[in-house]
């Protein structure tokens, strides 16, 4: 086989691997990206931009139902969603394709086929491209994929996953969605929207269970109000094929009939087939890789970025440690820090956290305060016919400083990049009450939230009537 050398070799083309490749690029370094499935990972094909552009359609639907609320009527009207699948393909090919051209202005060389290590220096790439590859340092960004649970394994025709669900070109009538995390609500919010029959099968006291009491309640309440059904605290032990449909069986509890089930229970690590015990790297039970605060593995020059670490599951954090690594790399020092990491729930309505919940805040021994600021009550909202959610603040009582916010309402991924500023930065809620918010916006929001937590509300009644 050829052999070729590198400076430095990122293992999977996601998008903690590509940002990776690009920073490393830029730094000087003769990088090689490595991909044995399509550039952009899981993120970009079957992840995060199918779901949005599918999601896009359910929010003008939605839109378009409330229509006669703004005085437009826009009598009768019917959705192909074979053209809606159409048009997230053409949004995911024409992403990827300008991608690769970004990669390729970069100077890297892009190898296509499966890496494997034959030693902490060298790795085999098999595939499309069949070489020896020897790099001084190396970082893995082998993400993950759909947890298959064998007890009802996926038949990708009526038992999907988040992959397979994404090929559909027609719509089942209904929809049992088996875990209620982020990825099963996301579907949930777009498949209520388009007619689907949905009902949500959660082991947990709750949906969304990590974002917070205040947030999963209200949620569950959106969700109710639109007809979806969730069913919290139900254990699924199987699922019976029938000639027209699926049964889903309940421990203690009967069974849920339905003509497509959803799993969405969990990812599993891509970590088997690289050859990692050739290089000496550790990986633990579950094939996630340990890693330092400079993305470093066990094994001195090789680094592990994104899913494959375990440490949050979301793109932007696997490119940022992408960052950090590829600078680790290229011999600067950078540390990763995970006080600030946005997440978003891309369901109508949107839901937006950062930092500490308020149980969280509570338990690290904060005496916290909230400041949580309706949309009921915001201009901007009232005038756009959005006022459902709230804008919310968790605030160190003895500093000021704010440890967390929640948003759950329209624009909540946007309002969100302010907080995450503001707790990057350790600022205090002083600091955004200071701060000039344009009228109308709905990020006046935080002004608000901000005031309630200092109890001086301005645009909200006292909380002791004077
Ligand atoms: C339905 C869904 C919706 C999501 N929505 C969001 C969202 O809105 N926002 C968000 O932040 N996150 C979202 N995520 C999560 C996000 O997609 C992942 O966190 C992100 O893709 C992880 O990036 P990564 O670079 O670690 O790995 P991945 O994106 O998984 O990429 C890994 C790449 O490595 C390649 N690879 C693996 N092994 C090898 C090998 N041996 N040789 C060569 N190549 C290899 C794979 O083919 C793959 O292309 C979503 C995920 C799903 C499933």
């Amino acid at each position: 086989m050829e052999r070729k050398n590198f400076d430095l070799a990122v293992i999977g083309s996601g998008p903690g691997g590509y940002v990776a490749a690009i920073k490393a690029a830029q730094m000087g370094m003769n990088v090689c990206l490595i991909e044995k499935g399509l550039l952009g990972g899981c993120c970009l094909n079957v992840g995060c931009i199918p779901t949005k552009t599918l999601l896009a359609n359910a929010s003008l639907m939605q839109k378009l139902s409330h229509a006669s609320d703004y005085g437009i009527n826009v009598g009768s009207y019917t959705f192909d969603y074979a053209k809606m699948k159409q048009r997230k393909d053409a949004v995911v090919a024409q992403i990827r394709k300008s991608l690769e051209g970004l990669l390729l202005s970069n100077g890297m060389t892009i190898l296509r086929g499966q890496a494997e290590f034959l030693s902490p220096r060298e790795i085999k790439v098999k595939g499309q491209d069949n070489v020896i590859v020897y790099a001084e340092k190396t970082i893995i960004a082998t993400g993950s994929e759909p947890l298959d649970i064998p007890a009802f394994p996926c038949d990708h025709q009526r038992v999907l996953n988040s992959t397979s669900i994404l090929e559909l070109t027609s719509l089942p009538k209904t929809l049992a969605i088996i875990g209620g995390g982020y990825i099963g609500c996301e579907f949930a919010s777009l498949f209520v929207e388009l007619g689907v029959k949905v009902v949500i099968l959660e082991m947990l006291p709750s949906i969304i269970m990590l974002q917070g009491k205040s947030v999963a309640e209200a949620l569950t309440r959106a969700f109710t109000k639109k007809g979806i059904e969730i069913r919290t605290g139900v254990t699924v032990e199987g699922i019976d094929h029938l000639q027209n449909g699926l049964s889903v069986r309940l421990k203690g509890n009967p069974a849920v009939a339905c003509d497509m089930a959803l799993v969405s229970v969990g990812r599993k690590i891509i970590s088997a087939d690289v050859g990692l015990d050739k290089a000496g790297v550790a990986v633990t039970e579950k094939g996630l890789i340990p890693v330092n605060d400079k993305m470093e593995t066990n094994v001195p020059g090789i680094y592990a970025i994104g899913d494959v670490t375990g440490k949050y599951m979301l793109a932007h954090v696997a490119s940022h440690q992408g960052v950090i690594a590829a600078a680790n790399a290229g011999g600067q020092a950078a540390k990763m820090h995970y006080e600030a990491v946005p997440a978003v729930i891309f369901t109508t309505p949107e839901i937006a956290t950062v930092g500490m919940t308020l149980e969280q805040a509570q338990e690290a021994g904060y005496n916290a305060a909230v400041g949580k600021f309706p949309f009921q009550a915001l201009g901007k909202s009232v005038a756009s016919i959005e006022t459902e959610g709230f804008a919310q603040v968790i605030v160190d009582r003895k500093t000021g400083q704010i440890l967390g916010a929640q948003v759950v309402g329209h624009e909540a991924s946007t309002l969100i990049a302010e907080m995450g500023l503001a707790i990057a930065n350790e600022l205090t809620v002083e600091s955004v009450m200071e701060t000039i918010h344009a009228h109308p916006t709905v990020a006046e929001s935080w002004l608000e939230a901000a005031l309630l937590a200092n109890d001086t509300p301005i645009h909200f009644p006292p909380r002791i009537k004077k």
